[in-house]
């Protein structure tokens, strides 16, 4: 007889996009001349960077030409995008060895995947409000949770403390979904919590191409000791684009190395290694391709002129905020405006009030954990036209 994974009984449904897909059909059948603007979900809308459709048609080709034809490749990425994405880190200030990248098919597989180096025995840290992956894919291993928390006091970017325990701990900066982003000497505080805990920081960068300041590390590799302590993941998604086209990367210093329950001494670079070739066959060549494209000085400079579409929607949604009163954290070095809901609404309350007021769609707060009740996530990644109605409709209605 089977017996089934019991963990799966302790993952509490998501309803939170179902939800909201319910409300906005209900209210579109009842109000179907009103037009509905969609801040909520993250996904983006502009297309690829020409380069990168380029690059994906030139290895479209050579995959269907006998002499070029390629098969199975390397499982953790091919050598050229390893070298494009060390010389990307470079451009940064971050020393990486190539073989510390690890391309993927984007940051979720690998958020859920590297649970597999690690003991079920490991007590996890979890901030909340954050991307809810984290917590789901530790839950499915049985593993002991313990949270902190992101408030208007810490900024929504909670710190260790001398007492905090923990093995390993998920940062995201900037946050989804407050926007948030910690600064070097915050991330350093960190590293140095986990050298002497010896904890691994999981450190979650899909949003490191929206970070336009010095101060805030694209890389938690920019802080010193890092490499002996942190694992870091990587998504193309937000960066270029590739939400649907699919390509991420870790990376997992040769320098990171710690003890099974026995004390055995293990290489976290080697358990990565062993994991990925046995349970994953890499990423399309032809999406490799793509995704070396990005890392071009051209694909840089048409990625960048996308992002900075976003960071000015963004600006016309905060000035439109800032100018009806209303509190809000993210948006500078995010897509992602994280407010608080005005008047003490519950964030569902306010969903309510944007949607049948004004006809815009955000996300309530609560659906990223106990610490997002009474806020609400809107995202950048909207048309400018749309992005600039919605601001209108704030100022004017709300
Ligand atoms: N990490 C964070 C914080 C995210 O918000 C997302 C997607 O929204 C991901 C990872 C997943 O990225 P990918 O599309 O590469 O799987």
């Amino acid at each position: 007889m089977a017996l089934v994974n019991d963990n799966y009984v302790d993952l509490k449904e998501s309803y939170l996009f179902s939800d909201i897909a319910h409300k906005v059909a209900a209210f579109t059948a009842a109000h179907p001349e009103r037009k509905v603007i969609r801040l909520g979900i993250g996904d983006v809308t502009l297309p690829l960077a020409p380069c990168v459709v380029e690059a994906l048609k030139k290895a479209a080709g050579e995959m269907g030409a006998k002499e070029t034809f390629r098969g199975y490749g390397p499982e953790q990425g091919y050598d050229f995008l390893h070298e494009a994405i060390v010389k990307y880190y470079a451009s940064f200030g971050v020393e990486l060895d190539s073989k510390e990248v690890f391309v993927s098919d984007g940051a979720k597989s690998d958020c859920g995947n590297i649970t597999d180096i690690f003991n079920n025995a490991d007590t996890i840290l979890v901030p909340d409000p954050v991307y809810p992956v984290y917590l789901d894919t530790n839950i499915m291993c049985g593993r002991k949770i313990i949270y902190m928390e992101g408030k208007p006091e810490n900024d929504f970017l909670p710190l260790p403390t001398a007492d905090l325990k923990a093995d390993v701990a998920y940062l995201c900066s900037p946050n989804n979904p407050t926007g948030a982003a910690y600064t070097k000497e915050q991330l350093a505080l960190w590293v140095e919590w986990a050298l002497a805990n010896d904890a691994v920081i999981l450190y979650d960068a899909a949003y490191e191409a929206f970070i336009s300041d010095e101060n805030i590390p694209r890389s938690i590799f920019a802080v010193e000791g890092a490499k002996k302590c942190a694992i870091e993941l990587c998504s193309l998604s937000k960066t270029a684009g590739f939400t649907g086209t699919r390509c991420g990367y870790t990376v997992v210093p040769l320098a990171l190395e710690r003890k099974t329950s026995k004390g055995e001494v293990l290489s976290l670079n080697k358990m990565w290694l062993r994991r990925q070739t046995t349970k994953f066959n890499g990423v399309p060549y032809i999406i490799q391709r793509g995704a070396e494209a990005v890392f071009s000085p051209e694909g840089i400079e048409q990625c960048r002129a996308n992002i900075a579409y976003y960071q000015e929607n963004a600006r016309i949604i905060m000035d439109a905020l800032t100018e009806k009163g209303i509190k809000f954290y993210g948006g500078k070095h995010s897509p992602y405006i994280w407010l608080q809901c005005p008047g003490n609404m519950g964030s569902w309350e306010f969903f309510d009030l944007l949607l049948n007021k004004l006809g815009i769609v955000g996300t309530p707060g609560a659906g990223f954990g106990k610490c997002g009740e009474g806020y609400f996530r809107l995202t950048s990644f909207g048309s400018r036209e749309n992005t600039a109605e919605a601001a209108e409709r704030i100022l004017r209605d709300l």
